[in-house]
């Protein structure tokens, strides 16, 4: 399909954002206008659709066949670069492009007009009467502005009737103006820091990408090294240079903290794109990233989608965190999108962690990425000390989880006056439940997995499809009564534990699952002005946080996830705890972090115990080299699921004989997943394991076109570069 330059003739192909293969071809009627990008309003089906002009047609259809273009939308046409990202994302993922389209038009709302809000403006009449709330009125209407009335009512204090009362006198005028801007512009000089020389090095290597060409830095620094410091300067840079910044945080971590640290930087917060918006802010969001008076916006992995038209700078912020993987519809990374999008607008893309994914490490290990390092933490932090407590040697006693050496500093740390956290990645009160009469052990009805043990609300809950049940009094398989009891710890038993241990302490249970996002943020705030002593949390404490009077971490079961037959099950460990240890000692106080394991010896644990982050990198680069896995080679996961396990696992082998040989691939399956059930659908997987300069979606697409077809209930689900092996 070719691109038209400027004006479109009269029949165009329009893509529509469902899920189709292509474009379709429309007429323009007289009087409409359309470009490459415009936005329009089609019938398709006998419904009207949104859709985004692709270009002229691929074929010469018969004119008279076709339906009209019903409407275009007085919105910037989308860029070419956002256009070219979607075509791209499309092919590399497998998924439609209509599909992938309808991430960028997320809200129909937002191409309307904005609706003008009421306004009052001084007419310089006198009242006849003049009341102390009018006089308030008329004090803030001096300044010869109109006042939108919901600012008017807010700043005077009065009654909406007070301000209807003048306008009936005729002191004041009535009016409809356009509502003020969601967000002001952001100044790049409002408050600049001063950075240390260490931060002021990185800076200018960041420096040295052009500001008006693409190109990859890794800031690869410690936690608390003051990266986010490091990175506003360079969105300063973007700013400056009139060019759009887009800042991308795993969704939890847009926290009040980052945003309220945006404001102090810039002078005003962000554009904010993510889950817990309004549609109304939705719409007036987009429609400022489309017209240019949002400059910079703080999202989360969606708003790599948004319209803009002048991007000149991405950072992602904890850039190896899973979050950014979206696995339902499009499975995408956005950070392998982020920099697919800056290539193609000319733009600069940071990606900051403390744990780079072996990915990005290696691309700046080869050189693709310009490698920027921050060794040492701000000012007078330092890193926390990490010690190892061999569960072997120094069990805690029957029925505990916390050993007796890291109860020891629990106390030691409250009695300071400090904050301790003690860590456990796994939810609920207890992995599994079983009957100590008869044995029988609580499962999901619809997953292959265990039900877990929830205390508080009284539930047992799967995590997978969300099914929950009332804990029940007697078992539901003997019928023997108190016969249930708990198996393994999770964070609710742990603190039940910790109660009992430290009952002096002011104690907060944090994970996803403790209430809204608000409530969470809420109690993040709390924890940062020092209203708890001990936290006892998932990894949601260990994302980003900066808790000042934090100084000892303990890690329950450093284990957690290492035992898996997970290719990234390394690096995901080590990912998750640094980030947890990291939180220990970030101000002055010197930070400890104890963790519990089994293994002692295992590569990542004695990677961390020595603070030697890249002992971990190169061992784990050697491992994935030498299994020709990511970075080095390419994987793709095929998941096939049916209502019944048979057909999904017949199906999956005729797929497989079907699959045309090529040179230097290797097919492995089927085999059951190991979660081999979820919502009553039965998986079977299949990977697909290549070179790295190998087009492994493009062999995928091949192989699926020409391959058996699934029907019935059977689906197959590509998920290109998986990062997990469920
Ligand atoms: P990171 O993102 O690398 O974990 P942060 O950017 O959160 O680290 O910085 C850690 C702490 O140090 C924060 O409280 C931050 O405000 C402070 N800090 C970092 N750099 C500076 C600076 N140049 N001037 C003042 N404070 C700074
Ligand atoms: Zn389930």
């Amino acid at each position: 399909m070719q691109d038209l330059p400027g004006e479109l003739s009269d029949i165009v192909a329009v893509m529509v954002g469902v899920s189709v293969e292509g474009p379709y071809s429309y007429r323009v009627p007289a009087g409409l206008s359309v470009v490459r990008g415009s936005i329009v309003a089609v019938p398709l089906v006998g419904r009207s659709t949104l859709g985004v002009v692709w270009g002229a047609p691929a074929d010469n259809f018969a004119h008279n066949r076709l339906k009209d273009v019903e409407r275009v939308f007085d919105v910037p046409p989308l860029s070419e670069e956002l256009l070219r990202t979607v075509d791209w994302v499309s092919r590399y993922t497998l998924s439609p492009p209509g599909l992938v389209l309808r991430s960028v038009l997320r809200s129909s709302e937002a191409l309307e007009p904005e609706r003008a809000v009421t306004a009052f403006r001084a007419t310089g009449l006198e009242p006849e009467k003049l009341t102390r709330s009018r006089e308030k009125v008329l004090d803030l209407l001096m300044d010869g502005e109109a006042w939108a009335k919901a600012a008017l009512v807010g700043a005077s204090g009065v009654s909406a009737s007070v301000i209807e009362g003048l306008e009936r006198s005729g002191a004041i005028e009535r009016l409809e103006v356009p509502p003020p801007p969601i967000v002001l512009r952001p100044d790049p000089d409002a408050a600049p820091p001063t950075l240390s020389a260490e931060q002021q090095a990185a800076l200018d290597q960041i420096r040295s990408l052009e500001v008006d060409r693409f190109g990859v830095a890794l800031l690869d620094g410690v936690t608390g090294g003051g990266k986010t410091e490091v990175f506003f300067e360079a969105v300063a840079d973007t700013l400056r240079a009139g060019r759009q910044a887009l800042i991308l945080l795993p969704e939890i971590a847009l926290s009040n903290t980052f945003l309220t640290r945006f404001a102090r930087r810039f002078g005003t917060r962000p554009g904010e794109w993510h889950s817990d918006m309004t549609p109304v802010q939705r719409a007036r969001t987009w429609r400022g990233v489309a017209d240019g008076t949002i400059r910079a916006v703080v999202g989360a992995r969606s708003a790599l989608f948004l319209p803009f038209h002048e991007l000149g700078m991405i950072v992602l912020d904890e850039e190896h965190d899973g979050a950014f993987k979206q696995s339902d519809g499009v499975n995408y990374h956005a950070r392998d999108m982020a920099v697919v999008r800056a290539r193609f607008a000319g733009a600069r893309v940071i990606l900051s962690s403390a744990t780079p994914s072996v990915e990005s490490r290696n691309n700046a290990n080869q050189g693709r990425y310009k490698h920027v390092l921050l060794t040492s933490r701000f000012a007078e932090a330092a890193l926390p000390d990490i010690s190892p407590i061999d569960m072997r040697e120094e069990p805690p006693d029957k029925g505990q989880w916390i050993a007796p050496r890291l109860a020891r500093e629990v106390f030691a740390t409250l009695d300071r006056g400090e904050q301790a956290l003690l860590f456990l990645n796994r939810r609920g009160y207890a992995p599994l439940t079983l009957c100590k009469s008869c044995g029988h052990q609580y499962q999901c009805p619809d997953c292959s997995a265990w039900l877990v043990e929830h205390r508080f609300r009284g539930v047992l809950m799967c995590h997978h499809c969300g099914h929950e049940q009332r804990t029940p009094k007697s078992c539901s398989a003997c019928g023997a009564d108190d016969s249930l009891i708990a198996i393994g710890p999770g964070i609710e038993r742990v603190a039940e534990e910790a109660a009992a241990r430290f009952p002096g302490a002011r104690m907060v249970i944090l994970s996803s699952d403790m209430g809204s996002h608000t409530q969470l943020k809420q109690r993040f705030a709390e924890i940062e002005t020092g209203e708890y002593d001990l936290i006892i949390g998932t990894q949601l404490v260990a994302k980003g946080h900066h808790f000042e009077k934090l100084s000892l971490v303990g890690v329950l079961d450093a284990d957690l996830g290492l035992d898996r037959g997970d290719p990234r099950a390394a690096e995901r460990t080590f990912q998750i705890l640094t980030q947890v240890t990291g939180r220990a000692g970030r101000a002055s106080r010197a930070g400890k972090a104890f963790l519990q394991t089994y293994h002692p010896t295992h590569p990542v644990i004695q990677a961390m115990i020595r603070g030697d982050r890249e002992a971990f990198y190169a061992h784990e680069l050697a491992a994935r080299e030498a299994g020709g896995l990511p970075p080095f080679g390419r994987l793709a996961a095929l998941i096939i699921s049916a209502n019944e396990h048979d057909p999904a696992f017949e199906f999956a082998r005729r797929l497989l004989s079907a699959a045309p040989m090529a040179e230097g691939l290797k097919l492995f399956g089927p085999a059951d997943a190991p979660i081999a059930m979820i919502r009553g659908r039965h998986r079977v997987r299949l990977l697909a394991q290549s070179g790295k300069d190998f087009d492994l979606s493009g062999y995928v697409r091949f192989w699926l076109d020409n391959g058996p077809k699934a029907t019935g209930n059977l689906r197959v689900q590509v998920d290109i570069d998986p990062q997990s092996f469920m």
